[in-house]
């Protein structure tokens, strides 16, 4: 959540912070700000609203500089307004601050720089931050970067920060800790954000920065960076690789269209290198490389929030199913203050789009104190999960931009799927014929997604169905078995973008309460592909239609019973079961998106939300 961006170097710093903050906008957007540094003159502008409100306020002020910073806001402390919204100046106007996180001992700091004259001006936890620095600046007479360290020892909470001081106009000052920051080298300029997106067209080398280290980009001095118990520390230059275009919309209306129109690639993408179609062989190197821990694995825990929470769900069917394995699926923000059983034996698994969310790190971080070997699974190269992790895998969806998860949930299914079959094969608890024909179904997914994209196009029969539905106040979502995430991940998409009230059930529990719910207002749709209990899911749907709910079911092409009765249908191509999820899935990410459109709702940047939940 938040997004920073900062330049220092010869070129103009402005267009650069806004082209950054247009690039982190998923991660929040507030209110966008920026801090430019010009002719003496320290000038901040910032607006509550979008970086495109920010861009027409600042049409007729001074925007010239070649050092400056900017800061897309997701509020944590303060609402959004003018005068919360980031860069936050210290009292005597030299420093300006943006962050990322939350200064959870903001309080006592405050009263205490309250009684030392310190004048606050906002209900941020970030201005109380840059007060500190100016104090300890101001007490201690060090410079700048020292200042920060000194500050930040007195801190407890989550920060990237970046600070500039007019005094010392050279050079920036960064730090972080549990909340991310990249720093890009350029040729004779320097680049800090919050992820690589806004630095990939300047330069390819970048520096992630590790937790509690601070970093210093001095244009005399190039980057020095430290931890903040002031130990110097040899930083590590990486090359990224990132193609713009993937960051554009390519002619789509949303993001979040793109990207479900992207997952026949992105599966595919997900599975290349890893499959060997000639042998039907699938060799995920995170598991060859650490085979006996897998195979000697006593249980394996997947930690996850949202949607990432849904594909652990199915993972825990895929692999009890097939590798008998137990496993067991966990909220991360419960698991890490809930004093977990965990420890040698145990394999955790993260799951995290960005690979920055924030519970999901903690969650890791005790399980890998107690000793059970932390496997990532991640979407963000480079990412504090990937870094943290004994092992992991990449789901390679590329940068998936629209709020609501699409591409990046179908390719941690998809990858959960190669480990599932992965581990199965490797412990025996799969015949041979039934591993290769899962893989040779697992390779035919990004087709018959194709297919089914395709077959939408012409019928636009979804969009129809939106139409019908776009003014619900609730809707039911259920599923069984495989597809039972399914309906939870359905009902989680309607209710992020278009804000209907929807609840995901497992088909059966139905009965158990939410079926009190159904009247002939109330959109149920059911997920029905399911082979092994199909009469069941008949019956449940039996049991809408008696009770006059409307119901829109998706079934397998080829289906005659559901057909007879469901209001409404929806196929997918027919595959193996394990495989339905992914199939699934789609016809729900569509159908939410529709309603979103019709609903005049924006579809990219829900309200209240953001992508990358960096904070608890
Ligand atoms: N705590 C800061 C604020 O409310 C930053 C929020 C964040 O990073 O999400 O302004």
């Amino acid at each position: 959540m938040c997004g920073i961006v900062a330049y220092i170097g010869q070129k103009e710093a402005y267009p650069i912070l806004i082209k950054g903050l247009q690039r982190l906008e998923y991660r929040g957007y507030d209110s966008a700000g920026v801090a430019l540094f010009n002719d003496g003159n320290l000038n901040i502008l910032k607006r509550k609203g979008k970086v495109n409100d920010l861009l027409q306020f600042s049409k007729d002020k001074n925007t010239a500089g070649n050092i400056g910073m900017g800061h897309t806001r997701w509020a944590t402390h303060g609402v959004p307004n003018n005068t919360n919204a980031h860069p936050h100046p210290s009292g005597d106007g030299d420093l300006a601050i943006i962050h990322n996180g939350i200064i959870e001992n903001y309080e006592p700091l405050k009263k205490a720089l309250k009684n030392k004259g310190h004048i606050f001006t906002s209900d941020t936890d970030t201005e109380v931050l840059v007060h500190l620095i100016e104090e300890v600046q101001r007490e201690t007479k060090t410079d700048i970067a020292e200042a920060v360290r000194l500050a930040l020892s007195q801190v407890i909470g989550a920060y990237a920060i970046v600070v500039l001081d007019q005094k010392d106009p050279t050079r920036l000052v960064a730090a972080r800790k549990a909340s991310p920051l990249v720093i890009g080298i350029g040729k004779d300029d320097f680049y800090l954000a919050s992820d690589a997106t806004p630095i990939i067209e300047y330069t390819k080398n970048v520096v992630y920065l590790n937790d509690e280290e601070i970093a210093v980009v001095d244009l005399k001095n190039g980057l020095e960076i430290k931890t903040i118990a002031n130990e110097p520390q040899v930083p590590v230059i990486q090359e990224i690789h990132m193609e713009v275009e993937r960051l554009e919309k390519g002619g789509y209306d949303h993001y979040m269209l793109k990207e479900i129109y992207e997952q026949p690639r992105t599966i595919a993408d997900c599975m290349r290198g890893r499959i060997d179609s000639k042998n039907n062989r699938i060799y995920l190197g995170g598991i060859m490389e650490h085979k006996k821990r897998f195979q000697n694995a006593k249980r394996i825990i997947i930690v996850a929030c949202g949607t990432s929470w849904h594909s652990g769900l199915i993972a825990e069917y895929l692999i009890e199913e097939l590798a008998r394995i137990p496993v067991e699926v966990e909220y991360a923000s419960e698991f890490r203050y809930r004093n977990p059983i965990v420890g040698e034996g145990d394999i955790v698994i993260a799951l995290s789009q960005s690979g920055e969310t924030a519970d999901t790190l903690a969650a890791l971080e005790i399980a890998k104190k107690r000793g059970a070997m932390i496997y990532g699974i991640v979407n963000v190269v480079g990412s504090s999960i990937a870094r943290l992790t004994d092992a992991g895998s990449y789901i390679h969806a590329g940068p998936e931009i629209g709020v609501a998860s699409t591409k990046a949930f179908t390719g941690q299914v998809t990858l959960l799927t190669m480990m599932a079959l992965n581990l199965a094969h490797e412990r025996g608890t799969i015949s041979e014929s039934e591993y290769q024909k899962l893989i040779i179904e697992l390779e035919n997914v990004p087709n018959k997604i194709k297919e089914l994209l395709a077959n939408n196009e012409e019928n636009s029969k979804i969009k129809y169905i939106a139409s019908v539905f776009q003014n619900a106040e609730n809707a039911l979502y259920l599923g069984r078995g495989y597809n039972f995430p399914i309906a939870l991940e359905g009902a989680l998409k309607l209710k992020e973008i278009s804000y209907i009230h929807a609840e995901g059930y497992p088909a059966a529990e139905m009965k158990h309460g939410p079926i009190a719910l159904i009247d002939e207002n109330m959109p149920v749709v059911v997920v029905a592909t399911n082979h092994s209990a199909y009469e069941k899911i008949l019956s449940n749907i039996q049991e809408v239609k008696a009770r006059k709910g409307r119901v829109v079911a998706i079934v397998e092409q080829g289906d005659v019973h559901i057909k007879n009765i469901a209001d409404f249908v929806i196929e997918i191509p027919k595959t193996a079961e394990p495989l339905t999820p992914l199939l699934a899935v789609i016809p729900l990410q569509l159908l939410s998106y529709h309603i979103a459109v019709m609903r005049e709702c924006n579809v990219d940047q829900p309200r209240n939300l953001a992508k990358s939940v960096t904070v608890e």
